[in-house]
């Protein structure tokens, strides 16, 4: 009896590895098959399950990380919804091809059109939130208004789901009109901030055909990642089969992503996934060790090196030469470096790319650096004076506080540590 059991129920585990082999090496031919009436359909090629909590940041257009994507694979995300002309012909090119997307719905469409939300829940999609009212101005806006601007979004579309639950924590700000006391506040909540891989103008006016093109175009450029597409517009809904056929024809596959819940890990992923374009070989930085920090000790003398510390070894004592007596009579100890040796000029470029700069300010005058008359100023010696004077006064604009910060206090060891890493 239990060995018949056991019997069975290797079976049936057999069964079940060759079912979930299927799934997971789906090919295109089995997507189509799971796509009824529509033999043709690209369907979804896998479910990603993301925790905003490990990657709060995703999305290249401006942020170091995206979404843990394999080459020729596409996530497609939807804003500004959901408005029924246009969002119900987008479902429903969706729904024909089988395909899941991403929706960021701003709360006053779902306030207006509640059933809109209700319908993108049903067909399975994922849907985050996109703002109150989409204004353009996060980048400057006071915590209180851009809270109130969140939670608005967040309060309205889950009011119009009859599960609240199925609301994804994904953001996308409005305009993607970023700023870190906005970044730092959502994912202070735990809510993942979606930018994206490349957009296709469809907000802009520009033909549907041109969409297409940009749409393909741009993820060609790149290989794969996140589009950003908007359901609220005849020029999308014109685009998007076109832009479907192509994708297929050029064998690119579709993810669906998900976020984590305790019932749902997310999907095991190394770090480097994240990145569009891990490092490879061909990137010398990537594989530097780090430079340690280093602190100044107060003592003012450092031992003497001896033989010992010469490595020499005894068999090797007879080559090396002999101890006068003058030798015998120096010090035991050696001067400690001063802090000047490592000093490097306030104002120049090295120092304020090390220091708390804004990352604006702190790019350009990287590429002023990189400009031709920077560059003569660093071969002609004598001549560098005049255009770290620029430099200078440039820094002084782009961040006063910091300008006035550095006259006044002493540069930390720290911080020179950093400066020399940058510099290697
Ligand atoms: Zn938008």
């Amino acid at each position: 009896m239990i060995g018949s059991s056991v019997v069975s129920r290797t079976r049936s585990w057999t069964a079940l590895g060759l079912m979930l082999g299927l799934l997971t090496t789906a090919s295109p031919a089995a997507l189509a098959a799971d796509c009824p009436g529509h033999p043709d359909a690209l369907g979804t090629s896998r479910t990603l399950v993301v925790d905003p909590r490990e990657h709060p940041l995703i999305g290249t257009m401006q942020y170091r990380e995206t979404l843990p994507l394999r080459d020729h694979e596409v996530v497609l995300t939807f804003d500004d919804g959901p408005l029924p002309k246009y969002s119900n012909q987008v479902l429903k090119i969706l729904d024909d091809e089988c395909i899941k997307a991403t929706f960021f719905i701003i709360g006053s469409q779902a306030k207006a059109n509640p059933e809109g939300v209700r319908k993108l829940v049903a067909a399975g999609h994922t849907v985050g939130t996109h703002s109150m009212d989409h204004p353009l101005t996060f980048d400057r806006m006071p915590v209180e208004k851009f809270e109130a601007e969140i939670n608005g979004g967040i309060e309205w579309t889950s009011a119009a789901m009859t599960d609240p639950s199925k609301l994804a924590p994904f953001f996308r700000i409005p305009g993607l009109m970023r700023a870190e006391g906005v970044e730092h506040h959502l994912i202070a909540r735990g809510i993942q901030v979606w930018s994206a891989d490349f957009p296709a103008d469809d907000w802009r006016h520009v033909s549907s055909d041109r969409v297409y093109q940009l749409a393909i175009q741009r993820l060609e450029a790149k290989g794969k990642g996140i589009l950003l597409l908007h359901d609220i517009q005849a020029r999308t809904v014109a685009a998007l089969p076109k832009i479907i056929r192509d994708l297929k024809a050029r064998g690119y596959r579709i993810v669906h992503v998900v976020p984590a819940t305790a019932d749902r890990p997310a999907t095991p992923t190394n770090p480097v996934e994240w990145l569009l374009h891990p490092p490879t070989e061909t990137t010398p930085i990537a594989r530097w060790p780090a430079v340690p920090g280093f602190v100044f000790t107060q003592t003012k003398t450092l031992p003497a090196p001896s033989l010992a510390d010469l490595n020499a070894q005894t068999e090797h004592q007879p080559l090396l030469p002999r101890r006068t007596m003058a030798q015998a009579d120096v010090a035991a100890t050696l001067p400690v470096p001063g802090r000047a040796l490592f000093a490097i000029p306030e104002g120049s470029v090295e120092v304020l790319l090390s220091t708390t700069l804004s990352r604006r300010a702190a790019t350009r005058l990287a590429m002023a650096a990189e400009t031709p008359h920077a560059a003569k100023g660093k071969t002609a010696r004598g001549k560098a004076a005049k255009p770290q004077a620029r430099h200078t006064a440039h820094a002084a604009q782009a961040a006063p506080k910091h300008a006035a910060q550095a006259k006044t206090t002493a540069p930390r060891p720290t911080r020179l540590a950093t400066s020399a890493k940058k510099r290697a």
